[in-house]
């Protein structure tokens, strides 16, 4: 049995293709890691041991909490980690972290806001009663102030989200369904995040009613994931921080090129370069075509004539006024519909939208069994097209 976790999820959430890769395939990543998930497990390292002193009656000064960070990272470095904003240095993001854990450190010491009952601890979740879905996870630390237990989450994240989204945080929710069964005498649960890079502490809690709900939620998106047959990619801009990046059809040719010592060499850079060459001098013949054609007409009104001609070829002027009925996006085309069903000339002159409809049948917005009853006719067909956009 699978036993599921928010990342694991989430991932099947943002792309359905990189879920595929990391969970199905179980593909070792090119990119071992990006520098912010490295700085991010270096600062968690830093105050898991601040917690850790502090339960042994120990503690560190700021000074020797930051040695410990800045040896941990010299000691983990590794050049392939990889830097996605080319304009900070590994030296930023140290610096970084340093900031971020010496701001805690002095606004919370002497430590003494709650009792820490432990950190990295593994929970484990029983969506329903039989055990059939499982999710797991690590809270940073959980803090107890009586029966009060707040999970605490930390964040080196560089947005502030806001409280609706907190609000709506499944993690820290889940989380929060392990504590109030583990912890029986538990009055409430709160959900904390510190948000370092601002120095912030943000709290959320959710009600007996919005676990369960969440509960049945988590069910119907693991269900899903485990009924899912295709797994299309979604590009985004995770997609600069996503570690298949290199093996994704959508960039991998970019990798390749950008590991070729001419890439100009590479046939595929050839193609391309070619179309979009040919691409934009037929967008520039299009627009003289267009102006040619209006100063034929216009010399042909000044003229009074109904043919200009040239060496080998004439244009012909041909015009005429014709009446037009409202589209879709007229104002009075509900009243115009009306009038043609009303004077029976529907049938005959009212044609299907098949694009709307394909999209729709696309899409499954319909009942199932109209669904199937619109198979039947639908014939399936490779589209292909090649779109040009900036790299
Ligand atoms: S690079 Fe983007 S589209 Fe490709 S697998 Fe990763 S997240 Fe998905």
């Amino acid at each position: 049995m699978t036993v599921y976790s928010h990342s694991r999820i989430s991932t099947f959430e943002k792309c359905k293709m990189k879920f595929k890769f990391k969970y199905i395939d179980k593909l070792e990543p090119e990119i071992k890691a990006t520098v912010e998930m490295f700085m991010g497990s270096r600062v968690h390292d830093a105050l898991e041991r601040l917690y850790k002193d502090l339960k042994h009656q120990k503690k560190p000064t700021k000074m020797e909490l930051i040695n410990f960070l800045e040896n941990e990272w010299k000691k983990q470095w590794d050049d392939d980690i990889l830097i996605v904003r080319k304009e900070y240095t590994q030296q930023n993001y140290l610096d970084m972290a340093k900031k971020f854990v010496s701001e805690y450190y002095d606004y919370y010491e002497p430590f003494d806001q709650a009792t820490t009952i432990g950190t990295e601890i593994h929970i484990q979740i029983k969506l329903d009663k039989e055990g059939k879905y499982l999710v797991q996870g690590y809270i940073d630390r959980l803090d107890s102030k009586r029966d009060v237990y707040e999970i605490h989450d930390y964040k080196t994240a560089s947005n502030l989200p806001l409280q609706e989204y907190l609000d709506d945080d499944r993690q820290l929710a889940l989380y929060a369904i392990a504590i109030k069964e583990q912890y029986r005498e538990a009055k409430d649960v709160k959900l904390v995040w510190h948000f370092l890079a601002f120095n912030k502490e943000l709290h959320s809690e959710r009600t007996d009613e919005e676990l369960q709900k969440l509960k049945e939620e988590t069910i119907k998106i693991i269900q899903e994931i485990e009924a899912c047959k295709e797994f299309p990619l979604k590009v985004s801009p995770l997609c600069n921080w996503c570690e298949y990046k290199p093996i994704c059809p959508e960039w991998k040719h970019l990798y390749e090129i950008e590991t070729k010592d001419v890439p100009e060499d590479d046939d595929g850079v050839k193609l391309v370069d070619e179309y979009a060459k040919f691409k934009s001098e037929e967008a520039d013949i299009q627009r003289r075509i267009e102006d040619l054609r209006d100063r034929i007409i216009a010399f042909a009104e000044k003229e009074g004539v109904n043919a200009v001609f040239g060496t080998e070829q004439r244009a012909k002027i041909w015009s005429k006024e014709v009446h037009k009925f409202p589209k879709t996006t007229d104002y009075n085309y509900q009243d115009f519909v009306d009038m043609v069903k009303k004077l029976g000339l529907w049938n005959e002159f009212s044609r299907i939208d098949s694009f709307k409809l394909e999209k729709s049948f696309e899409n499954k917005e319909f009942h199932g069994e109209i669904q199937e009853l619109l198979r039947k006719f639908a014939k399936k067909e490779k589209i292909e097209r090649v779109y040009l956009g900036k790299k």
